[in-house]
């Protein structure tokens, strides 16, 4: 929780000294409430004021990172609600292997996890961990499962078995992956939390309800193991969705570090509606890692959009870096087009100029990654900024096209723009990214 300016100020030496830059230790303890000065700038602090106000700058859902670079990262949220300010790290989304499957599917499972990518708003989107799941009887058969899985998918695993021992041998093989052990009972919780220790893995604990998960957790911190991740015993979609919000609200509301820890969630049905509603809603409300059932490139191409729509700043809009962009090979006489630098505007509207086959310019000026319609409501895309951008980056001195084509949408501008590019014609395009290509081979062909 965080403190305040007072309570801050009783840890500090009281000397007012004016070493940190404030002119009273109370001034000093104020920025640092506000988050407006870091405690290291005080010479004079005690250990005792580290100590509580490092822990107080903890966000209230414990980081863990996952993988041998840490790529895989869970937790440091801070906010109940993504427009309270943003969600920090994304549901890590894993696909599940049983020992017992065929090899030739393991084989291909494994580089189907491994070369799955999805492009979206030039981002490249791909799977971050895959969960070994031993089914059969022989542990070797799960360790060596485990052991080619890192190998082959070189991602982060999630190890789950009932057997404590085959999870330890298991944890031991992949030593280095930075992976998952999921305990199967609570009193198995101690020992493989050494095991986790000793192989540098994180851990997920299990109990019947939250709050004896939550007094597990305690009790595998003071034992000085705190890399955990939480596995809710739950019967039904709406039960999950429950625990999940009442920890997530227990961690950030009440401060209670026992709940505040990444979650994981293995999705065991058949049925795709099933699969889609608990991928939903463990995506929307909280998931740290999500199991499915099995690799399903049109159910993950949703899942990733989504997951991307959840996890991205909604005060960062993301956008792409005003300039002015070859589509296909142009030339210099090859037509321009302008649109925003929101990256979907952007990547909608090069990849339909791309469709209609003709190579062309498309002008980008800053928009502050607004879309065409807010970009022009807010003043950032109008005939004068778009002319001035024009004229920063010497559109001119790089194309000998003098015919620049603008959105539908801002049809209005037209006048203002020929004001501000002389010896250019401006052409109003369709509204809809969707008609370019119509609009290019017809209206485009034939103006002159
Ligand atoms: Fe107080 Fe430390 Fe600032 Fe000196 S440097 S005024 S002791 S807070």
């Amino acid at each position: 929780m965080a403190l305040t300016g007072l309570q801050i100020q009783k840890l500090l030496p009281k000397t007012n000294c004016k070493e940190c830059g404030s002119n009273t230790c109370l001034a000093f303890a104020m920025k640092l409430s506000a988050k407006k000065a870091d405690l290291s700038e005080c010479p004079y602090a005690s250990d005792e004021a580290k100590q509580v106000l490092g822990a107080a700058s903890e966000p209230p859902v414990k980081g863990i990172a996952l993988g041998d670079k840490g790529q895989v990262k869970l937790g440091e949220e801070t906010v109940l609600f993504r427009h309270e300010k943003t969600f920090v790290n994304q549901t890590a989304l894993a696909v599940n292997i049983n020992d017992t499957d065929a090899p030739a599917g393991i084989d291909q499972a494994l580089t189907t996890i491994k070369d799955y990518m999805l492009v979206r708003v030039g981002q490249e989107l791909r799977l971050d961990m895959v969960a070994v799941t031993q089914k059969g009887a022989d542990p070797a058969a799960f360790v060596a499962l485990a052991t080619k899985a890192w190998q082959t998918a070189a991602r982060p695993l999630v190890l789950r078995s009932s057997d404590p021992k085959a999870l330890a041998a298991a944890a031991d093989a992949v030593k280095g992956s930075r992976s998952l052990i999921c305990c199967p009972t609570p009193a198995a919780a101690p020992d493989l939390a050494a095991v986790a220790k000793e192989n540098n893995h994180a851990l997920a604990i299990t109990a019947p309800d939250l709050d004896q998960l939550a007094a597990l957790a305690d009790f595998l911190k003071q034992g000085g193991f705190n890399d955990l991740v939480l596995q809710f015993q739950t019967h039904s979609l709406a039960e999950q969705f429950q625990t999940g919000s009442i920890a997530r609200r227990a961690a950030l509301q009440d401060s209670c570090k026992a709940t505040g820890y990444p979650t994981v969630r293995f999705i065991e049905s058949d049925d795709l509606l099933d699969v889609v509603a608990e991928a939903v809603t463990e995506i929307n409300k909280y998931g740290g890692i999500l199991v499915l059932p099995a690799f399903d490139a049109a159910l993950l191409a949703s899942l990733m959009t989504l997951r991307l729509n959840i996890y991205t700043d909604p005060q960062k809009p993301i956008q792409v870096e005003p300039k002015v962009y070859p589509i296909g090979e142009p030339g210099p006489d090859s037509p321009v087009f302008v649109t925003t630098n929101f990256s979907l505007t952007y990547f909608i509207v090069s990849g339909e100029i791309e469709n209609s086959g003709i190579s062309a310019w498309l002008l980008v000026p800053e928009c502050e990654g607004l879309s065409v319609l807010t970009a022009w409501a807010a003043g950032k895309f109008s005939g004068a900024t778009i002319g001035k951008f024009a004229k920063e980056i010497d559109l001119d001195g790089q194309v000998t096209s003098r015919q620049i084509i603008i959105p539908g949408y801002v049809a209005q501008i037209s006048g203002e723009l020929e004001e501000s590019m002389p010896g250019w014609k401006v052409l109003v395009g369709p509204q809809e990214a969707g008609d370019l290509e119509s609009f290019i081979k017809t209206r485009l062909a034939t103006a002159g």
